[in-house]
């Protein structure tokens, strides 16, 4: 029976993604802005032609320019497609203990299937009721530590002086920190890798750098630690980036004033969107991100209120599991698209 030789897994949900025209898509925490017009001048400009040959292993282009943008060496500089990949690639370099690696309850859903996947042991730490961290939660033994920061779906920062904390307390194992989201208003730990020689830093360009599509995704860490990286990427698979997205993504991470202006903007967006769900009687814990996962207080279900807006083009995400159920998460579109659903919203409520 083959079957019983199988590597089962029940793959992560990503949110959807529909083929229908004019929808307000605010379910993936995508940016609402077209990616930087530098990357629209890259593209035009690009030369088929070079893909005849395979694209440089090292991604040495684009590494240098992600490590420049932030100060570091490109020996502290990893790059992958996408976060997922690098993530993927992290836990199956780092997390090789039979000691169970810790994550929250309410997370990132794909930390669990990694997990399942490479067999590593694990451990969901609840959140505490209001969705904060208790980081005394993290002293204790474990093969390794992933938390989302700012969490993912809360929206939750844990403040910088406590990822610090967990990170000095757990000098035996690798300590990841997701920073997908910090760049809408989060601090981030990036100068503590010269501090500790535990910590992995992982980005993305999916969310703040308008380009989820270009499946970029890094990493920062000390040399040594990224060279481990390296060794398992290049064992799984040497050429996963692909040329255009080598180009493309270099461009994008030049422009770093249109990157400051979008982000910006979503920001500034968001706090207006909160004031407005609170007025609306919704309830949720503050966002650091380009998202608000929130709870209506009034009468009418979750599952209604996410349908009805579904009936006006309008899609956000939600999650099942029992802590979650009542919460909407509701990615930060632009002023006009909030405008749309906070109308729409006004309307489904009264
Ligand atoms: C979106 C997201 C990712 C994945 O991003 P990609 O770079 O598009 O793969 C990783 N972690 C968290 C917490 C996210 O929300």
């Amino acid at each position: 029976m083959w079957e019983d030789n199988v590597r089962r897994v029940v793959p992560y949900t990503p949110g959807e993604q529909p083929k229908i025209q004019n929808l307000i898509k605010l379910n993936t925490n995508e940016n609402p802005y077209p990616p930087s017009p530098k990357v629209y001048e890259a593209l035009k400009n690009f030369d088929a032609g070079v893909l005849k040959k395979y694209p440089d292993p090292t991604v040495s282009m684009l590494a240098g320019a992600i490590a420049k943008a932030y100060s570091r060496d490109i020996s502290e500089t990893f790059v992958g497609v996408g976060s997922d990949d690098v993530l993927a690639m992290a836990f199956l370099t780092f997390f090789n203990s039979d000691k169970p690696i810790l994550f929250p309850d309410i997370t990132y859903s794909f930390y669990d299937v990694w997990a399942e996947l490479f067999k590593i042991p694990y451990k969901r730490i609840p959140l505490n009721e209001d969705f904060t961290i208790n980081k005394e939660d993290y002293f204790v033994e474990n093969g390794g530590i992933v938390l989302a920061n700012p969490n993912a779906p809360t929206g939750v920062e844990l403040p910088y002086n406590e990822v610090e904390e967990i990170i000095a307390k757990n000098h035996d194992s690798v300590v990841i920190v997701d920073e997908a989201y910090i760049d809408f208003g989060g601090r981030s730990v990036i100068d503590l890798i010269d501090k500790y020689d535990n910590l992995l830093i992982v980005r993305t360009y999916s969310k703040s750098r308008a380009a989820a599509g270009l499946r970029v995704g890094y990493a920062f860490s000390n040399k040594k630690m990224i060279s481990y990286l390296q060794d398992v990427k290049y064992s799984f698979n040497s050429y996963t980036m692909n040329t255009p997205s080598i180009v493309l993504g270099t461009a994008a991470v030049e422009d770093k004033a249109y990157f400051e202006e979008i982000k910006d903007k979503v920001i500034k967006t968001r706090e207006w969107t909160k004031e407005e769900l609170k007025k609306l009687d919704f309830s949720f814990a503050d966002s650091h991100t380009n998202f608000i996962f929130a709870k209506y207080n009034g009468n009418m279900k979750r599952d209604d209120i996410v349908k009805a807006l579904r009936d006006r083009s309008i899609l956000v995400r939600s999650f099942n599991g029992e802590r979650v159920k009542d919460y909407i998460r509701i990615s930060i579109g632009t002023d006009e698209e909030m405008k749309i659903v906070i109308d729409a919203l006004k309307e489904i409520l009264k």
